[in-house]
């Protein structure tokens, strides 16, 4: 670190003493990263390209006593604090302008416990670290389908994939937490212990605190189960997606069908013609029994004529990084997202107009099928209240020039309006971009008044604002913003 008396904490010129950063360093296990440190740029990058900001300073906790410290330093100095987990969050949450920045990236720690069948899960452990520990004993939760994805940012926003229709949203499988709140104490959560704050961790986002431990409860699952790929032409896309969306509507607990519509990544299974043109892509898992697997998924194949189709045994943890070759960190993306009880024709319509006009190559639209265990669950549950989306949408914008930033977010901004008529009008926090914070009270719905409460009690001074932001129920005196 440099050696001037004073280090500048942001725009606004607040500065604190360099003595002071320098006794704070010395606490925190992996040390201090300040601008021109090696390693600072690495660390301050997330998983959006678009996003580019420059903490003050990045804290590399190792132990909830870094993390105590760190939060106790950005409170004392009041600094613009952020928490990181895996860094995918597409608003750029896990980094901040000026501040500091708690890395939790060391903290990746799984344990299982195959006899109670339960993990404990460090804040900084990714899918991947997970279903790994988890799956050497044929166990497993709901977690989304990307392996690099942090599991704190997943699971505090919500949390879907492949298993939710099965056994209900990540924080449906949440049965406890370790929580650092703004004052610096440290909580452990529960349905019985301050089940208020464990209420509102679970879909609240990191509005409340750093949570530095997870607890969650596991399921049988595979090792191997039936997924796979089925393809169609995109010139049969109304009859695919219809028939699609007809089936969802009766299939079984087990089995998730997503569609993608997409230009054709270059897969084996698929003919050389098909590459890079617009087709529709139905991945789907079936999580029980193999033989149940195979009966129940095969009509998947009679929507159409199919291009190529990829379905059979395959290792769960496996198919849980199939789709991470398309999802690499560092482009430039841009989403927009809406929720839909039912799949209306009109819709599906609007889907298949915009698919037809993919402002590039990597640009996709994917249709998550849920409903199942997780819509059963009452929206006052937990703070994730949207159970009534059987369907979110993302419109998934990605691109790697700067100068394809307007028409990119133009064409995603464009799709998500035509489709809201046909939405419930909610959104998922998860999903939700830096320009969307107007969405985040409707995101809670009948939830947000008791969020505000539970915020206003635990974080009155809303120090942790970097996130779709839940306000105190009260004004708070106004800070630099991310
Ligand atoms: C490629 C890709 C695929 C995805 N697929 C899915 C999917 O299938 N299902 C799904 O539900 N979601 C999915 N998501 C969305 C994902 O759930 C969110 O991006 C989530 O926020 C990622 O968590 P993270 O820890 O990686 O993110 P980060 O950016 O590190 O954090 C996200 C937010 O959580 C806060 N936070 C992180 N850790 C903590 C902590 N320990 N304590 C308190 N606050 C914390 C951060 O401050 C930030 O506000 C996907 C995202 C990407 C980019």
């Amino acid at each position: 670190m440099r050696s001037s008396t004073y280090l500048t904490l942001d725009r606004n010129v607040r500065q604190v003493r360099q003595s002071d950063v320098e006794a704070f360093a010395r606490r925190i296990g992996g040390g201090v990263l300040a601008p021109g440190d090696a390693g600072y740029d690495d660390a301050r990058k997330v998983w959006n390209g678009s996003v580019d900001r420059r903490p003050a300073l990045i804290a590399r906790c190792r132990s909830e006593d870094d993390v105590r410290a760190g939060v106790r330093f950005a409170a004392a100095h009041d600094m613009l604090l952020a928490v990181r987990g895996g860094g995918h969050h597409i608003a750029g949450n896990g980094v901040a302008e000026g501040g500091l920045l708690l890395d939790l990236s060391a903290m990746n720690q799984v344990s299982i416990d195959p006899a109670r069948r339960t993990a404990r899960v460090g804040p900084g452990a990714l899918l991947a670290d997970f279903d790994r520990e988890a799956q050497a004993y044929g166990l497993a939760t709901p977690l989304g389908i990307n392996s690099t994805t942090g599991v704190a940012g997943l699971t505090l926003g919500g949390g879907f994939g492949w298993l939710s229709r099965r056994y209900g949203m990540t924080v449906d499988n949440l049965s406890g937490a370790t929580v650092v709140t703004a004052d610096g104490a440290t909580h452990a959560v529960s349905s019985d212990a301050e089940p208020d704050l464990f209420w509102a961790i679970r879909g609240g986002g990191g509005n409340f605190g750093v949570v530095t431990s997870f607890e969650f409860v596991l399921h049988p699952v595979g090792p191997e189960v039936q997924a796979g790929l089925v393809v169609y032409p995109f010139a049969q896309a109304r009859q695919v997606l219809r028939a699609w969306r007809d089936f969802t509507m009766t299939a079984p607990d087990e089995l998730s069908v997503w569609a993608v519509l997409r230009k054709a990544p270059p897969l084996p299974f698929l003919p050389a013609s098909a590459h890079g043109q617009e087709v529709v892509v139905l991945a789907l898992v079936h999580s029980g029994d193999l033989a149940a697997g195979a009966r129940d998924a095969a009509p998947v194949t009679k929507f159409g004529d199919v291009i190529g189709s990829a379905v059979g045994p395959t290792p769960y943890a496996g198919f849980q990084s199939a789709f991470d070759p398309l999802l690499t960190a560092g482009a430039r993306n841009y989403w927009k997202s809406n929720n839909f009880s039912a799949l209306s024709d009109g819709a599906l319509d609007v889907v298949i107009d915009a698919a037809g006009r993919l402002p590039g190559p990597e640009c996709e639209i994917f249709i998550a099928q849920l409903g199942g265990a997780m819509g059963r669950v009452k929206p006052a549950t937990t703070a994730y209240v949207g159970r009534d989306a059987n369907y979110i949408m993302n419109v998934h914008g990605r691109w790697s020039d700067p100068h394809d930033d307007e028409r990119v977010r133009s064409w995603a901004r464009q799709v998500f309006s035509a489709a809201a008529p046909h939405g419930t009008g909610g959104g998922y926090v998860n999903f939700l971009t830096d320009d969307e914070s107007e969405r985040v009270a409707a995101a809670y719905g009948d939830n947000y008044a008791r969020l505000q409460m539970v915020k206003k009690r635990y974080d009155p001074a809303n120090l942790f604002r970097v996130n779709l932001n839940i306000a105190p129920e009260v004004a708070w005196p106004s800070r630099a913003s991310p």
